[in-house]
């Protein structure tokens, strides 16, 4: 520990995706020495596959999945206002097919309201409209890489095979799917994701479809490219695109947005969300020494890293 009264650490995160790198920024901020220990160039992470919508999806447990998606709406709306850190508010809907859908997630969201006719898409009964941020992974990570730099955190390449290999006065464990095996926890689960990336036609909004009977189905444009998913394959490990997936994925999406007839396929991706019965954020004590696991975050990873981040800082 530093000479501060011990308010500032030395603090090792394992993980540099998007929860590893927002969790070390905040903690560069808050004061303390940071390092993050990363296996994966931060384009090989499933985060770099998200879409990224803010929309809490396949994380638990409700409560505290609304408090740190209210508190991430509110950095990334903030974040909006530079262009360079990728993200976006676009109006989008959120079609339902049930008669009264749950909109839990609603309370954290200013201004959704009930969707006209001529706001939703073929064949879909209702929907909710809302502006939510759109988040580029690919310039969002980068931004958030050099704003780690900039803050002092020293970022290793490296593998960890044992926290007891690891230095630091308190360690973070965000290393998405493969943080169990670090601490003894086997309830992590892949959830496995298919998109394609298609050529933007210049789409004015994003649009989610969850329960689509033929399927999970999300269109999200970000001014080049529109991600197109989507699966959620509980236990598949697999990271090769089917092309018979895509296909199926392409279908569902055109029917609901016929602007992306035709449009050119950029490139391709599987990632392995990964889930949990509920999203682990605790502190525990390993060989003596405290350990912060942050982890578990499901399909919205970014959805919840600001909010996740805040409470690490405490932990620590
Ligand atoms: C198709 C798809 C679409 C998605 N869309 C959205 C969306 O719209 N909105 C949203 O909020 N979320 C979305 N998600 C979910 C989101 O991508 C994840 O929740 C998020 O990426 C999890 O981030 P993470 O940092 O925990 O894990 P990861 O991104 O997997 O990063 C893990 C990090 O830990 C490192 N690591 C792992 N093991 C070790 C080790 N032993 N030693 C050292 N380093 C290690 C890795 O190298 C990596 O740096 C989507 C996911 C998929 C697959």
């Amino acid at each position: 520990m530093a000479d501060d009264g011990g308010r500032s650490a030395r603090v090792t995160v394992v993980g540099g995706g998007v929860v590893g790198l927002t969790c070390a920024l905040q903690l560069a901020r808050a004061g303390h020495t940071v390092e993050v220990r990363a296996a994966d160039a931060v384009a090989d992470t499933t985060s770099a596959v998200a879409a990224a919508l803010w929309f809490p999806y396949r994380a638990f447990p409700a409560e505290s999945v609304l408090r740190w998606g209210a508190r991430t709406l509110t950095v990334l709306t903030d974040l909006a206002d530079d262009e360079a850190t990728g993200v976006r508010l676009l109006p989008g809907t959120v079609v339902h097919r049930t008669p009264e859908p749950d909109l839990w997630w609603g309370e954290a969201v200013v201004g959704h309201r009930p969707a006209t006719p001529d706001e939703l898409p073929a064949g879909a009964p209702a929907g909710t409209r809302c502006t939510l941020p759109v988040v580029d992974m690919r310039r969002y990570l980068t931004w958030l890489l050099a704003a780690c730099r900039s803050a002092g955190v020293e970022v290793v390449t490296t593998q960890v095979d044992r926290l007891s290999a690891v230095p630091g006065d308190v360690l973070v464990v965000a290393a998405g799917l493969r943080s169990g095996p670090l601490l003894d926890d086997d309830t992590g689960v892949p959830v496995q994701g298919q998109v394609v990336r298609l050529a933007d036609p210049g789409l004015p909004g994003w649009l989610l479809d969850e329960d689509n009977p033929a399927g999970l189905t999300y269109v999200v444009p970000r001014g080049d490219d529109v991600v197109v998913g989507g699966t959620a394959v509980a236990g598949a490990t697999g990271r090769e695109p089917d092309p018979e997936v895509e296909r199926a994925i392409l279908e569902r999406a055109c029917s609901l947005v016929p602007e992306l007839r035709g449009a050119p396929v950029l490139s391709r991706a599987v990632g392995l969300r990964p889930a949990r019965p509920t999203v682990r954020l605790d502190r525990t004590l390993v060989d003596g020494r405290p350990v912060i696991a942050c982890y578990g975050h499901g399909g919205s990873g970014v959805t919840l890293s600001w909010g996740c981040a805040d409470d690490v800082v405490a932990l620590v």
